[in-house]
């Protein structure tokens, strides 16, 4: 036997359950989805890995060409912290997990010692390494808590987010 087939292009066709980069009006990003229900070989709906929201498919080209046409960057000026208390609700107090307060405190301990200075700036493309303190438009100082194939999961002072990296 000379010469192996590897079927690449089959595992990077898209179905019900794999990854796929999507836009998120909600995150107001570019993020990692599931792929919620397909019909035929077009994802319909996919579920954001950031804020959990399950919405219609977007691809982040799509919006892109959308937003070149309407004159303005995707995204920018609009990006809406998830979970922030509405205004009309400033006076309660919004009660946290258990599990959001840990991370917090986690990465409390971890901002002590990190060098904000040289954090990177997140993009879809940046390779991080684990442990590395990133700077997200949105989400504040994130430090690399996972490393994925083409993804990565960050502690964010809000919490775990997984984003997508080295597109
Ligand atoms: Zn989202």
């Amino acid at each position: 036997m000379t010469g192996i087939h590897r079927r690449a292009l089959d595992t990077a066709l898209p179905a019900v359950g794999r990854d796929v980069e999507a836009w998120c009006a909600k995150c107001g990003f570019a993020l990692e989805h599931v792929i919620v229900a397909m019909v035929g070989q077009t994802v319909v709906q996919v579920r954001c890995r950031t804020c959990g929201g399950t919405h219609k498919y977007k691809s982040t080209r799509e919006v892109a060409a959308a937003a070149a046409k309407a004159g303005r960057q995707p995204g920018a000026g609009e990006a809406k912290a998830p979970r922030a208390p509405a205004a009309s609700k400033a006076a309660k107090v919004p009660q946290e997990s258990a599990e959001v307060r840990a991370a917090r405190a986690l990465w409390q301990r971890k901002m002590a010692t990190a060098d904000r200075a040289r954090a990177t700036r997140y993009a879809a493309s940046i390779q991080p390494m684990l442990g590395e303190l990133v700077d997200h438009a949105a989400f504040g100082f994130g430090i690399v808590e996972q490393t994925m194939d083409g993804k990565a999961q960050f502690l964010f002072e809000q919490g775990y987010k997984v984003l997508i990296t080295g597109r």
